[in-house]
C-alpha cells in the first residue's frame, strides 16, 4: 500500500480553473490545467504556486474545454520536466483553443488595460506542444518513478474527452473529468469502468437542477425545430449560441437530422463562424477515428446545411433574415462572436435566441435568461445595454451527466472516498447529501482548495 494524497489547485469550489494534484507513492500527477472562464488575470489561473520547487511527473488533460486545458502553457513553463498526456483529438482541439485564447487575451489587454495579457504567446504554444504525448482510449500506459498504471476511458462529453483510471499496488483512483453517460447526437455516451475503485473524483456540474421527468432528447429536438420554423416563417432569424467545440458539432448534426425528418424549412442556411468553423473542420478530421454516431459523416460536407464564414479570426457576422446562426461562445461572453452578433439581433421582435447549453447566471446569456421582454441587458461592460425584444428560449442538450446518473454510477463503484469537484456550491451540497445517504460506507468530501487531503496511507 502506498500513500495517496489529493490537492485542488482551483481557487474556489466552483466550475472554474480545474486543476488537481494527485500523489501516489512518490509520483506526482496533475489532472487538468484549466483557465477560469469568467475571471481575468492571475485569479483565472490555478494556484500552480503550490507546486513551486516540486517535481511533477505527469500532467493529464482530460479534454479540450478551456476550463480544463487553458493554462497548460503556464504549467509547462513552470514544469518542463512533466510528461503531458492526452488523446490525439484532444491535442488537436487544445492547440486551436489555446491559439484562439491568445487572440482573446490580446483583445482584452487593449480594452481592459490588462498589462500581463496575453499570459502566453503563440510561439510558446508551438514550442510546448512538440512534447505532448498522445495516448489511446483503453490502452494502459505507465507514469513516473512508480510506474503508475494509467488508462483513459471515453467520457462521451466532447470529441477526445476521457476519464482516467490510475492504479498502484492494487489501489485504484478514477477521475471522471467532464462526463455524459447518455448518447448525444454525435457522441456516444461514456464507457467508464464498472468495477470498485478506492477513490472517485467526480464532476458535479448539474447537481443543482433536476431534469424534467417527461424529458426526452427527441422531444426537445422537435421543440427546437418548431421554434426555428416559426421564427423563419415570421421573417426573422435564429441565434443559437454554442460552445465552439462540442455543442456546435452536435447542433449541426441535429439540424441535419431535423432536415432529414422534414422538420425544418427547406431554405434556411446555417451560418457558423470563426472558432466554431475551425473546430468543426478538426472534428471532421477525426470523423472515422472515434466512437460516435454518424460515423464518417463530415459536417463541413453537409453543403445543403452549412454556410461557413471563411474569414479568419473574429470577423463580424452580419445579420440577414431567414438564417440560423450557430455562433460561439455558448454563454455569449464578451469579445466572442455570439456576444458581438447579439447587438444586431436582440432588439428585433421577429428573431429568436435559442439557447441549447448551460448558461452561468453571471454570464451575458444568463442575464438574458433572467430578463423580461423590454428590459435593457448588458452584453459588454464597456458598451451601452441593448433592449431585449426577441423571443428567448432554453433547451436541454447538455454534454454533462444528470445528477441522478452520476449518483447511480458512484453506487456501482462503491468507492471508499468520493471527492466532489467541478460544481457550484449548491450542486456540491446536493451531491454530498445524496451520496452520503446512498453510500453510507463511503466518505464524501468537498475538497477545500489548497488543502492536502490524505486519501490512503
Ligand atoms: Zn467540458
Ligand atoms: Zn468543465
Amino acid at each position: 500500500m502506498s500513500r495517496i494524497t489529493f490537492q485542488s489547485l482551483s481557487r474556489r469550489n466552483e466550475i472554474g480553473c480545474n486543476s488537481y494534484v494527485l500523489e501516489m507513492g512518490s509520483t506526482r500527477i496533475v489532472l487538468d490545467a484549466g483557465m477560469h472562464p469568467k475571471v481575468e488575470g492571475q485569479l483565472a489561473i490555478p494556484n500552480f504556486n503550490e507546486l513551486r520547487d516540486l517535481i511533477v511527473d505527469a500532467a493529464i488533460i482530460t479534454h479540450a474545454h478551456l476550463d480544463h486545458s487553458g493554462c497548460l502553457p503556464l504549467f509547462q513553463r513552470a514544469h518542463p520536466e512533466a510528461e503531458i498526456l492526452m488523446t490525439e483529438p484532444t491535442a488537436a482541439l487544445v492547440d486551436a483553443m489555446l491559439h484562439n485564447s491568445v487572440n482573446v487575451m490580446q483583445a482584452k489587454r487593449e480594452q481592459h488595460n490588462l498589462k500581463d495579457y496575453p499570459l502566453f504567446v503563440h510561439s510558446e504554444i508551438e514550442r510546448h506542444e512538440r512534447s505532448w504525448l498522445y495516448r489511446r482510449i483503453g490502452i494502459p500506459f505507465y507514469l513516473g518513478k512508480d510506474q503508475i498504471k494509467a488508462r483513459f476511458y471515453d467520457a462521451g462529453h466532447i470529441l477526445g474527452s476521457v476519464g482516467v483510471l490510475l492504479e498502484k499496488d492494487g489501489q485504484r483512483v478514477f477521475y471522471t473529468g467532464d462526463v455524459q453517460f447518455e448518447d448525444q447526437t454525435m457522441l456516444q455516451g461514456a464507457e467508464f469502468p464498472q468495477e470498485h475503485v478506492d477513490v472517485l473524483i467526480m464532476e458535479t456540474t448539474r447537481g443543482n437542477a433536476a431534469r424534467r421527468p417527461d424529458y426526452t432528447r427527441d422531444s426537445e429536438m422537435v421543440r427546437l425545430a418548431e421554434a426555428i420554423t416559426e421564427t423563419i416563417a415570421k421573417g426573422g432569424s435564429v441565434l443559437i449560441p454554442v460552445f465552439a467545440i462540442g455543442k456546435t458539432q452536435e447542433l449541426l448534426l441535429m439540424l441535419h437530422e431535423m432536415h432529414r425528418r422534414g422538420l425544418l424549412p427547406k431554405h434556411a442556411p446555417i451560418q457558423i463562424g470563426g472558432l466554431s468553423a475551425k473546430m468543426t473542420a478538426l472534428t471532421d478530421k477525426f470523423a472515422d477515428a472515434v466512437r460516435r454516431h454518424h460515423h464518417g459523416v463530415k459536417l463541413s460536407e453537409l453543403e445543403d446545411l452549412v454556410a461557413t464564414q471563411k474569414k479568419k479570426g473574429p470577423a463580424r457576422t452580419t445579420y440577414a433574415p431567414g438564417r440560423i446562426y450557430a455562433l460561439s461562445s455558448g454563454m455569449m461572453t464578451e469579445k466572442t462572436a455570439s456576444n458581438d452578433f447579439a447587438f444586431q439581433f436582440l432588439d428585433n421582435p421577429k428573431n429568436a435566441l435559442l439557447m441549447v447549453g448551460y448558461a452561468d447566471p453571471d454570464s451575458p446569456a444568463g442575464a438574458i435568461l433572467k430578463a423580461q421582454p423590454g428590459d435593457a441587458v448588458t452584453l459588454d461592460q464597456s458598451l451601452a445595454p441593448i433592449t431585449l425584444r426577441c423571443r428567448v428560449e432554453h433547451y436541454d442538450f447538455s454534454g454533462h451527466a444528470t445528477r441522478e446518473k452520476l449518483v447511480e454510477y458512484a453506487k456501482k463503484l462503491t468507492p471508499k472516498k468520493i471527492l466532489l469537484v467541478h460544481g457550484d456550491r449548491p450542486a456540491l451540497t446536493w451531491f454530498q447529501d445524496h451520496l452520503t445517504e446512498a453510500l453510507p460506507a463511503s466518505e464524501v468530501i468537498i475538497p477545500v482548495p489548497g488543502d492536502i487531503l490524505p486519501l490512503m496511507s
